[in-house]
């Protein structure tokens, strides 16, 4: 069985591939079908846009496509950056200006209103671009200061987990390897789900029967 990720940020590909491999699917991205067209992300929701990425990878190259939408939600700033995470500040991806322009922003909001959450949709799509399931991941927790830790990427150097029962509890995403990283956060839970309706929809075997 072959799967279509419909990514084009290597990092996010990265932590996608590594979660799907206990899966058995063969994950192509997409290099391998000769590239994708360029999607719009101009829909309102994480949602949204997740299904009109995988929509359009299917239609694209034929193939089962998965796709993900994925941003941070500040509280004080009413869910911004949101749909628009990517490009908050100007140019698309630019994670050291989007973390510089957070950092501005929240200047003199004290600790306990420094509340956000990270959200990750996925959307599987079949071949003729019929949406099979979507799913949603979410850890909240709070903006730092100045940023802590080298690893992950995007705003994971400002962000501090702040969930009472987590065991990364008061730690930055960017302090965590990539399996721990993968083991809480919104793209590993919404994956997790995605990893049980997978087989459902796609015929395989469920993994504890593997
Ligand atoms: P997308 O490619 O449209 O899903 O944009 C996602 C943007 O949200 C990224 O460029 C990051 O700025 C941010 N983001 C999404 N997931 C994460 C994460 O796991 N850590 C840090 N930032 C993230």
């Amino acid at each position: 069985m072959e799967l279509l990720l419909a990514s084009g940020n290597p990092k996010k590909a990265l932590e996608l591939l590594q979660m799907l491999a206990p899966l058995g699917i063969q994950v192509l991205t997409p290099a391998d079908v000769g590239g994708l067209p360029e999607v719009d992300e101009d829909q309102d929701t994480f949602e949204g846009n997740a299904q009109k990425k995988a929509v359009g990878g299917a239609l694209a190259s034929g193939r089962y496509c998965l796709a993900d939408d994925s941003g941070l939600a500040v509280d004080a700033l009413d869910g911004a950056p949101g749909v628009h995470s990517a490009r908050f500040a100007s140019r698309h991806g630019d994670d050291a200006a989007n973390n510089q322009k957070l950092i501005e922003k929240l200047a003199g909001t004290p600790d306990e209103a420094r509340g956000a959450h990270f959200v990750c949709c996925l959307a599987l799509s079949d071949p003729a671009g019929q949406i099979l399931c979507t799913t949603r991941g979410e850890v909240h927790g709070r903006i730092l200061n100045e940023p802590r830790g080298q690893g992950g990427f995007g705003y994971d150097p400002l962000f501090r987990v702040h969930e009472p029962e987590n065991a990364f509890q008061g730690r930055c995403m960017a302090e965590l390897t990539a399996p721990e990283k993968g083991s809480i956060s919104h793209r590993g839970r919404a994956l997790r789900q995605l990893a049980e309706l997978i087989p459902l929809h796609l015929g395989i075997p469920p993994i504890t029967e593997r």
